[in-house]
Protein backbone atom coordinates (compact mmCIF):
# COMPACT_ATOMS: atom_id res chain seq x y z
CA UNK A 1 0.00 0.00 0.00
CA UNK A 2 1.45 3.59 -1.28
CA UNK A 3 2.33 5.49 1.91
CA UNK A 4 -0.59 8.88 1.48
CA UNK A 5 -3.52 5.57 1.15
CA UNK A 6 -2.04 4.29 4.70
CA UNK A 7 -2.49 8.18 5.95
CA UNK A 8 -5.34 8.70 4.62
CA UNK A 9 -6.34 5.56 6.46
CA UNK A 10 -5.04 6.28 10.13
CA UNK A 11 -6.93 9.88 9.96
CA UNK A 12 -10.21 8.38 9.10
CA UNK A 13 -9.82 5.62 11.29
CA UNK A 14 -11.91 5.61 14.20
CA UNK A 15 -9.87 2.95 15.99
CA UNK A 16 -6.64 4.87 15.38
CA UNK A 17 -7.80 7.54 16.93
CA UNK A 18 -8.96 5.62 20.04
CA UNK A 19 -5.21 4.25 19.76
CA UNK A 20 -4.06 8.00 19.39
CA UNK A 21 -6.20 8.92 22.41
CA UNK A 22 -7.72 11.64 20.18
CA UNK A 23 -11.23 10.05 21.19
CA UNK A 24 -12.09 8.23 24.23
CA UNK A 25 -13.04 4.80 25.01
CA UNK A 26 -13.01 2.31 28.34
CA UNK A 27 -9.77 0.92 28.20
CA UNK A 28 -9.18 -2.51 29.79
CA UNK A 29 -5.70 -3.58 28.61
CA UNK A 30 -3.01 -2.10 26.91
CA UNK A 31 0.27 -2.88 25.84
CA UNK A 32 2.95 -1.81 23.23
CA UNK A 33 0.92 -3.18 20.55
CA UNK A 34 -2.38 -4.39 21.53
CA UNK A 35 -4.97 -2.57 22.76
CA UNK A 36 -8.45 -3.85 24.40
CA UNK A 37 -11.33 -1.43 25.30
CA UNK A 38 -15.31 -2.21 25.79
CA UNK A 39 -17.64 -2.47 22.58
CA UNK A 40 -19.87 1.26 23.03
CA UNK A 41 -22.38 -1.35 21.67
CA UNK A 42 -22.26 -4.07 23.88
CA UNK A 43 -23.93 -6.99 23.68
CA UNK A 44 -23.16 -8.17 27.11
CA UNK A 45 -21.64 -7.54 30.01
CA UNK A 46 -17.85 -6.90 29.73
CA UNK A 47 -18.02 -6.94 25.55
CA UNK A 48 -14.82 -6.24 24.26
CA UNK A 49 -12.69 -5.57 21.36
CA UNK A 50 -9.21 -6.50 21.00
CA UNK A 51 -7.23 -4.71 18.09
CA UNK A 52 -3.21 -4.24 16.99
CA UNK A 53 -2.46 -0.82 17.25
CA UNK A 54 -0.92 -0.55 13.71
CA UNK A 55 -3.68 -0.06 11.23
CA UNK A 56 -4.63 -3.05 8.95
CA UNK A 57 -8.05 -3.77 8.06
CA UNK A 58 -8.71 -7.25 8.84
CA UNK A 59 -6.97 -9.49 11.13
CA UNK A 60 -6.18 -11.91 8.58
CA UNK A 61 -3.64 -8.51 7.38
CA UNK A 62 -1.85 -8.64 10.78
CA UNK A 63 1.59 -9.61 10.16
CA UNK A 64 1.84 -11.57 13.80
CA UNK A 65 -1.57 -12.97 13.77
CA UNK A 66 -0.44 -15.57 16.12
CA UNK A 67 1.34 -13.15 18.71
CA UNK A 68 -1.79 -11.24 18.26
CA UNK A 69 -4.10 -13.89 19.25
CA UNK A 70 -2.23 -14.88 22.60
CA UNK A 71 -3.21 -11.32 23.58
CA UNK A 72 -7.07 -12.14 22.82
CA UNK A 73 -6.65 -15.06 24.69
CA UNK A 74 -4.60 -13.52 27.71
CA UNK A 75 -7.60 -11.43 27.75
CA UNK A 76 -10.85 -13.83 27.09
CA UNK A 77 -9.72 -15.81 30.12
CA UNK A 78 -9.36 -12.56 32.14
CA UNK A 79 -12.95 -12.04 30.97
CA UNK A 80 -13.80 -15.38 31.87
CA UNK A 81 -12.53 -16.16 35.45
CA UNK A 82 -13.92 -12.11 36.76
CA UNK A 83 -17.05 -12.58 35.26
CA UNK A 84 -17.59 -16.20 36.40
CA UNK A 85 -18.72 -17.81 33.13
CA UNK A 86 -17.08 -20.69 31.68
CA UNK A 87 -17.99 -20.11 28.30
CA UNK A 88 -15.90 -16.59 26.62
CA UNK A 89 -17.47 -16.73 23.02
CA UNK A 90 -15.36 -14.71 19.78
CA UNK A 91 -16.23 -13.70 16.55
CA UNK A 92 -14.63 -11.62 14.10
CA UNK A 93 -16.94 -10.15 11.73
CA UNK A 94 -15.28 -5.95 10.95
CA UNK A 95 -17.94 -5.40 8.18
CA UNK A 96 -18.38 -1.75 10.25
CA UNK A 97 -14.91 -0.46 11.48
CA UNK A 98 -11.75 -1.25 8.88
CA UNK A 99 -9.87 -1.56 11.23
CA UNK A 100 -8.57 -5.19 12.80
CA UNK A 101 -10.47 -6.04 15.96
CA UNK A 102 -11.81 -9.45 17.49
CA UNK A 103 -14.66 -9.49 19.93
CA UNK A 104 -14.64 -11.17 23.34
CA UNK A 105 -17.87 -11.71 24.97
CA UNK A 106 -18.15 -13.68 28.21
CA UNK A 107 -20.95 -15.51 28.98
CA UNK A 108 -23.20 -18.20 26.99
CA UNK A 109 -25.84 -15.72 26.48
CA UNK A 110 -25.88 -12.23 25.54
CA UNK A 111 -28.00 -10.48 27.89
CA UNK A 112 -27.42 -6.88 26.40
CA UNK A 113 -28.95 -5.70 23.45
CA UNK A 114 -26.10 -4.11 21.37
CA UNK A 115 -27.03 -0.44 22.58
CA UNK A 116 -25.54 2.42 23.98
CA UNK A 117 -25.70 2.14 27.73
CA UNK A 118 -25.29 5.10 30.17
CA UNK A 119 -21.63 6.44 30.52
CA UNK A 120 -22.03 5.49 34.42
CA UNK A 121 -22.39 1.50 34.05
CA UNK A 122 -19.73 1.46 30.91
CA UNK A 123 -17.30 3.05 33.59
CA UNK A 124 -18.24 0.22 36.35
CA UNK A 125 -17.91 -2.22 33.74
CA UNK A 126 -14.87 -1.43 32.85
CA UNK A 127 -13.63 -0.75 36.30
CA UNK A 128 -14.44 -4.51 36.90
CA UNK A 129 -13.01 -5.96 33.70
CA UNK A 130 -9.53 -3.98 33.84
CA UNK A 131 -6.01 -5.52 33.36
CA UNK A 132 -4.81 -1.86 34.02
CA UNK A 133 -3.28 -1.31 37.13
P1 LIG B 1 -17.80 -5.06 13.24
O1 LIG B 1 -16.89 -4.21 12.37
O2 LIG B 1 -18.98 -5.59 12.52
O3 LIG B 1 -17.03 -6.14 13.96
O4 LIG B 1 -18.39 -4.10 14.34
C1 LIG B 1 -17.64 -3.06 14.90
C2 LIG B 1 -17.90 -2.97 16.38
O5 LIG B 1 -17.20 -1.83 16.86
C3 LIG B 1 -19.37 -2.80 16.76
O6 LIG B 1 -19.72 -3.80 17.70
C4 LIG B 1 -19.42 -1.39 17.35
O7 LIG B 1 -20.34 -1.28 18.42
C5 LIG B 1 -17.99 -1.19 17.83
N1 LIG B 1 -17.57 0.21 17.88
C6 LIG B 1 -17.70 1.13 16.91
N2 LIG B 1 -17.17 2.31 17.31
C7 LIG B 1 -16.70 2.12 18.56
C8 LIG B 1 -16.04 2.95 19.51
N3 LIG B 1 -15.77 4.22 19.26
N4 LIG B 1 -15.71 2.40 20.71
C9 LIG B 1 -15.99 1.11 20.99
N5 LIG B 1 -16.58 0.28 20.12
C10 LIG B 1 -16.95 0.77 18.93
ZN1 LIG C 1 -7.04 2.12 12.12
Amino acid sequence: MDGSWYNVLMTDCIFCKIVAGEIPSYKIYEDEKYLAFLDIMPWCEGHTLVIPKQHVQWVWDYENVGEYFEVVRKIAKHLGRVSGEEVVRSNIDGWEVPHAHIHVKPGKNNGMKGEQIAPEEMEKIRAKFTMLS
